[in-house]
């Protein structure tokens, strides 16, 4: 149906493109001549804007890219923030816990410090009464969040704290060793067990002719029972002493000497140490003496007194 090819009507010129359009119906050919100077500038701007259009594309993507990038990054500082946000409240809070057992272990020292009546120590308070000041500082944290410098200047205050509960502690446990070895060196017990014959002063002579003083009291018992020294100290004597028959002298410094006499065997030397209850002889009747039993005395300063006030 379609007729033959049309034959160009002319030679093309080289400088034009020919379209031929041939229709149906014997419509008479038509051809469009176009200038190759047009279709190479049509080219030509059509690659200027695919170019253009390619770096558009190119910018975008890139520019979306960097936006997700920077989107990411913003929501993980978000959540980095937020956590440190909970952990300086958490911080807070424990620094406020911190401040509470402050405040008690002061109230502790105050109230050991009265216990012992031992002013003396001279600690100073200066810690103490810190706490106090600062005590509700962490205890604002639902309103505002705590700031960093604020939570620094109460670990300091804190660490301060700690530092003069340590110096106080210190000098309440020198305290507390002078006075446990006062009272280690201070006769408190019975040397022996058994029952008081004689008592300490004036006395009706167990010789049977007037009356005596008696520096000491009498303690009878069974031949053998253990004598123990009644505080802790030194063996200054241990032998026979005329009168006093086979007799022990302990040294307890700040002038205080306690005397074990009529004893059967000593079991301790002149020099040896020895501690509260430490078993130093046994109970006889040797010396001046009347039946097994065990003169006790305490002295000091060289003097006599009344071993019952040690009881
Ligand atoms: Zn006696």
């Amino acid at each position: 149906m379609a007729s033959t090819l049309p034959i160009p009507e002319k030679k093309p010129d080289k400088r034009e493109y020919t379209i031929m359009v041939v229709p149906h119906h014997g419509q008479s050919v038509r051809s469009i001549r176009i200038p190759i100077s047009a279709i190479k500038c049509g080219v030509g701007i059509l690659s200027v804007a695919a170019l253009i259009l390619g770096g558009m594309f190119i910018n975008y993507r890139h520019t979306v890219h960097t936006a997700n990038a920077e989107k990411a990054e913003l929501e993980k500082l978000r959540q980095v923030n937020n956590f440190q946000v909970k952990q300086i409240e958490q911080l807070a809070k424990a620094t406020s816990v911190l401040q509470e057992d402050m405040a008690r272990l002061n109230k502790l020292d105050a109230e050991v410090r009265r216990m012992l009546n031992n002013e003396e120590t001279g600690v100073s308070r200066s810690g103490s009464a810190r706490p106090g000041s600062n005590a509700s500082g962490g205890q604002g944290g639902p309103t505002a969040p705590p700031k960093v410098d604020e939570l620094l200047a109460l670990v300091n205050d804190l660490q301060a704290n700690a530092k003069a509960r340590e110096q106080s502690l210190k000098n309440l446990r020198d305290a507390l060793s002078e006075r446990n070895a006062r009272l280690a060196a201070t006769p408190s017990i019975w040397p022996a067990s058994g029952e008081v014959t004689s008592r300490f002063g004036w006395r009706s002579s167990p010789w049977g002719w007037g009356s005596d003083w008696h520096p000491g009291i009498d303690i009878a018992n069974d031949y053998g029972t253990p004598i123990a020294a009644t505080a802790a100290g030194e063996v200054v004597f241990s032998g026979w002493y005329g009168g006093y028959g086979q007799m022990i002298r302990i040294d307890h410094g700040n002038g205080i000497e306690t005397v074990y006499a009529h004893n059967a065997e000593n079991l301790v030397r002149p020099g040896q140490y020895v501690k509260k209850g430490d078993v130093i002889a046994y109970m006889g009747s040797t010396g001046a003496s009347t039946g097994t039993h065990l003169h006790y005395e305490v002295r000091v300063n060289g003097t006599a007194v009344n071993p019952a006030n040690f009881l």
